[in-house]
């Protein structure tokens, strides 16, 4: 389900709360611009004590959702996690259950 225009508005307020600068840093050219997708970058955690390989980890035991902002110019592409946005649990809220999902 992807961020209603509601949503978005609220992202851009808040990475403009916390400083992100609304030109891309790589090149200089374009006005980021928020996703309507949701992105996550999936959590990798460990099952054995001692870690030694990638297949003593469960992968994916847990995902980070993120809000995808783009550069227009460039094709710069950043994740911000909505937790430290703090507005996961406010986005959750709104959905209904998924059903056969959980
Ligand atoms: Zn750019």
């Amino acid at each position: 389900m992807p961020f209603t225009e509601e949503e978005r508005e609220r992202i851009r307020e808040a990475l403009k709360e916390r400083g992100v600068p609304e030109i891309c840093p790589v090149c200089q050219k374009g006005e980021l611009w928020v996703s309507s997708y949701i992105a996550s970058i999936p959590v990798w955690e460990k099952y054995a004590e001692k870690v030694e390989t990638a297949e003593e980890f469960l992968f994916p035991r847990a995902a980070l959702p993120c809000a995808v902002v783009v550069c227009p110019n460039c094709g710069n592409t950043l994740l911000f996690y909505l937790g430290s946005l703090g507005l996961w649990e406010e986005f959750v809220e709104r959905r209904e259950p998924v059903r056969g999902r959980r």
